[in-house]
């Protein structure tokens, strides 16, 4: 599909068309490198094969970014194959010095992401989700990525899940991981807490795992293997809630639709995750199968000091109870955040003022301290604000 040309010598020009961003460029490079350092037989004087190796030096520039002519493309991509020659051979390298940095990064990054994912390094975070009732009631936890690294720093989603995004294999192992993850945890803390009330896991899909079709299914594979067939396949997925943005019902409704249909049909609930932020059509509301909307934290922010907020949130919530749609409000800090989102009658919160996202082994302690009444302070302070607060 692309144009290899020989051009004199032993050089060649290799044109790619089709590349979406810089690092398509690299991988190619990157194939071609090791697809010619393979060694391949040459039949000797004698008859016998001789292995012969090649280093080949890849220089690469691109339209527009580093040229606009052809001739001038050739031209620089000729001056970095000269400097992938310089170091050494067998390698590639890009026209400038920074986007080689940068390009170089982020397939580190993406080779040690495939590790991590195959080698079981990852680890998920758990943060609770609250009733917005008398007691504040725990409901369940909401997983959250975590990538901890050799020197003791616990990456966080935003510095690596914009990579994983940019590869397709990648988002795929990602969310198969969290899935398996998210089955192996809840057995452990059945076994070990079979005391514990039904407690929901939300997990995340990104909008990229709906790139391709029978996604339902390939969550329905991923619990399954990960349950190891001794339970029902569909049963790991009762309480199980799947929270997924507003991008993925603006791409391709439809099929939004059906695959989120047949995830309910898989005992799972769906949740609208950041509402508000994205296009906030409404109208899909009315036709998708979602139980839950979850209020991007931009909106709980200023809620008590910020009218304007304040009605959006109203209006949300009750809209989505008009629909028999239940709402969370995200980003909880403090207790007049709490005491208006009371007053407007959201049904659950979610915040670093009742709880941060913790490791798993601290959930225990946690729902002992919920059952003993500690995780009330909040509440107290929102009912000492209340009196403060008018909501409109
Ligand atoms: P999100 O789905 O909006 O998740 C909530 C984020 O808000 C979490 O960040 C959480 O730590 C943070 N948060 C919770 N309460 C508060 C609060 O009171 N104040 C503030 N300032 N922040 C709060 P985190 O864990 O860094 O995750 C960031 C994003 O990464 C998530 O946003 C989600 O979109 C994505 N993500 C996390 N785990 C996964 C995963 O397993 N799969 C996928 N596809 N995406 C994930
Ligand atoms: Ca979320």
């Amino acid at each position: 599909s692309d144009i290899v040309a020989r051009i004199g010598g032993d050089e060649f020009v290799v044109a790619l068309t089709g590349i979406q961003e810089e690092a398509d460029a690299a991988r190619v490079a990157l194939q071609l490198v090791e697809g010619l350092s393979q060694p391949f037989a040459v039949p000797g004087r004698q008859g016998e094969a001789a292995p012969v190796y090649l280093t080949p030096s890849i220089g690469i520039a691109l339209f527009p970014r580093d040229a606009h002519q052809p001739t001038e493309l050739l031209r620089l991509a000729d001056i970095a194959m000269y400097h992938a020659k310089g170091e050494g051979g067998a390698g590639w390298r890009f026209y400038t010095p920074a986007m080689n940095e940068r390009v170089l990064r982020r397939i580190e990054l993406e080779a040690r992401l495939r590790d991590a994912i195959a080698q079981d390094r990852l680890v998920l975070y758990y943060q609770p989700i609250h009733a917005l009732t008398e007691g504040l009631p725990l409901l369940g936890f909401e997983a959250l990525l975590r990538w901890p690294q050799a020197d003791g720093d616990i990456l966080p989603p935003a510095a690596f899940m914009p990579v994983a995004e940019q590869s397709a294999e990648l988002i795929e192992a990602l969310g198969r991981w969290v899935c398996g993850a998210v089955v192996h945890q809840r057995r452990r803390w059945q076994a070990q807490h079979p005391d514990w009330p039904p407690l929901t896991v939300s997990i995340d899909l990104s909008a990229r795992q709906f790139d391709r079709e029978g996604l339902a299914e390939r969550v329905r594979d991923a619990f399954a293997t990960a349950a190891d067939g001794d339970t029902p396949a569909t049963l790991p997925l009762l309480g199980i809630e799947f929270e997924i943005t507003e991008s993925v019902m603006v791409r391709d409704p439809l099929r939004a639709e059906a695959e989120l249909s047949r995830l309910r049909e898989l005992g799972a609930h769906i949740a609208i995750d950041d509402f508000g932020t994205g296009y906030s059509s409404l109208a899909y509301l009315k036709h998708l199968p979602i139980d839950r909307l979850k209020i991007d934290r931009a909106f709980v922010h200023d809620l008590a000091r910020d009218a304007d907020d304040a009605a959006i949130v109203s209006a949300a919530v009750e809209l989505a109870h008009r629909l028999g749609r239940s709402v969370v409000a995200e980003g909880v800090e403090d207790a007049q955040q709490l005491a208006a989102l009371h007053t407007i009658g959201c049904d659950a919160v979610q915040g670093f003022g009742l709880a941060r996202p913790m490791p798993a082994h601290q959930v225990g302690a946690y729902v002992q301290r919920v059952a003993r009444g500690e995780h009330l302070s909040l509440w107290h302070a929102a009912r000492q604000a209340a009196g403060a607060i008018a909501v409109t």
